[in-house]
């Protein structure tokens, strides 16, 4: 195979008696065994690896499956594969603030959200990410991007502006509102079904300046409640998040707690200064339920990132599942409670929604759950995959459909629920036309 590669791409393999191929060929949760990882470092190497695949793809009998890492947290696990190619982007990481003024930013895909927060806090400016460092800029961008500012700014897809994609055909292509506006639709949340998206352009946010030491405030509270009426807490819950500003995200942890009690672990994020308004309404977060413990702290929104930069060897047992709603009535509280029963569940995990997120129209991009308010997801030990879709049924049967990059289940079922109605439509005709023959059939496909 090594004879075989261009010579472009001989210089950035990794093959499996490479000393650093065990440094790189898993993901967060799955051990890889591909026969090459490519390490590129320029757009005409992911072209030529494209290239490269499509035509040993074509040769060759048995299967070689292209897969394509950045941060390689992607809850799907395809990031890698065995006996195939990997093309990780992780050396295409440079970010760069294009126009301060404007809030215009240009990141290439390998790069890591922890490491976006830091560039980017030095010119006051933020982009709403997930809630952990370490995943990469590329899955996020094309699938979704929830976290601690969601209800500020919306998810990290609508602030995509611009995206360079190479296609199966190895064309490359700069698309934007007005350049192929179908394609760039379809990678705002379509996932990475059409081609490997090697830069972003974003347009950032301007943080809350508050004094130099603290010049872009977000107030961090956490508190432990320990419950034992779950559809009355959730309807508090939701009320109180919803009546008060979008400056508030608000994520909660639910657990089976001692006797017929539920331990709900909450992080209230308070984007901006520490007003009398941000006060008054992390206060109320204490009425809400009998409290075990809590804590507030107001940091920088960068210092919310460790610089974990850890080494990701496919040891997460996780696997989780989704659903998007619009409200929790009784009945569905009654179904998060036995899914809290088994004990292979790690949690049933509460995301307010909302805000920014529903300002957008449903065909902004290519995710369409606007009038989601709450995600349910729910974490289990992957050995209990099977177990976990008939627990989680009920409940998806209230929802109106399923965040991709939040779910393990890469079923055709659940990809129904991730694009469903006109959405569908739409990725159809493009899959059709930027890859017909399915070269990115790694991860979610239509
Ligand atoms: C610990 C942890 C915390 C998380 N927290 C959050 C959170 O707060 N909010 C949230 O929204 N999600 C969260 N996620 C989910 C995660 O952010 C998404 O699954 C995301 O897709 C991961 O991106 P990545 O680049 O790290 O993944 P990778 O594993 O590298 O890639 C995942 C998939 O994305 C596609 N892809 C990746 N890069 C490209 C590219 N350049 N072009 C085209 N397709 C590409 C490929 O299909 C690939 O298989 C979390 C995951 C973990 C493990």
């Amino acid at each position: 195979m090594e004879k075989e590669l261009p010579q472009s791409l001989k210089k950035v393999a990794v093959f499996p008696e490479d000393p650093r191929y065990d440094k790189v060929r898993s993901n967060a949760y799955r051990v890889g065994r591909p026969k090459v990882v490519i390490l590129a470092e320029t757009d005409e190497q992911v072209r030529e690896t494209i290239n490269y695949t499509a035509r040993i793809k074509q040769e060759q009998k048995e299967p070689f499956p292209l897969s394509v890492k950045c941060g390689g947290h992607g809850l799907s696990g395809t990031s890698v594969n065995d006996q195939g190619i990997v093309l990780d982007l992780s050396n295409m990481n440079q970010i760069s603030v294009i126009d301060k003024e404007k809030g215009i930013v240009s990141i290439q895909a390998g790069a890591l959200w922890g490491d976006v927060a830091v560039k980017l806090h030095a010119d006051q400016l933020v982009i709403s990410s997930g809630d952990h460092g370490d995943t990469g800029v590329g899955g996020l961008a094309v699938s979704g991007g929830m976290g601690t500012i969601l209800r500020s700014f919306g998810l990290t897809i609508d602030k995509v502006i611009g995206a360079t994609i190479i296609t199966a055909d190895g064309k490359r292509h700069v698309v934007d509102k007005d350049h192929e506006p179908d394609l760039f639709w379809g990678i705002r949340g379509g996932g990475g079904q059409f081609g490997v998206v090697t830069e972003f352009l974003f347009q950032a946010d301007r943080a809350t300046a508050m004094d130099s030491k603290i010049s872009n405030p977000m107030i961090v509270q956490t508190i432990n409640y320990s419950i034992t009426d779950l559809f009355e807490f959730v309807q508090g819950w939701h009320q109180w998040f919803k009546n008060s500003s979008n400056k508030l995200t608000s994520i909660l942890l639910l657990n089976k707690g001692p006797a017929e009690t539920i331990t709900v672990q909450t992080r209230n994020f308070w984007y901006g200064e520490e007003t009398v308004e941000a006060k008054e309404v992390l206060e109320r977060a204490l009425q809400l339920g009998t409290v075990s413990a809590t804590t507030e702290v107001l940091m920088n929104y960068v210092d919310f990132f460790p610089d974990e930069h850890a080494r990701i060897e496919g040891k997460n047992t996780g696997f989780g599942k989704n659903t998007l709603v619009t409200h929790i009535s009784q009945e569905m509280a009654a179904e998060i409670e036995k899914i809290l029963e088994p004990s292979f569940v790690y949690g049933v995990e509460l995301r307010a929604l909302g805000g920014a997120v529903n300002e957008r129209a449903s065909d902004f991009n290519a995710w369409s759950f606007r009038e989601a308010e709450i995600m349910i997801a729910f974490w289990v030990n992957k050995e209990h995959a099977a177990e976990a879709g008939q627990l989680f049924q009920p409940l998806q049967e209230f929802g109106q459909g399923v965040y991709g990059a939040y779910s393990s289940d890469t079923s055709q079922e659940e990809n129904a629920r991730v694009w469903p109605g006109q959405t569908a439509e739409k990725i159809r005709e493009l899959k059709q036309k930027y890859d017909p023959a399915n070269l990115f059939d790694q991860n979610r496909v239509l």
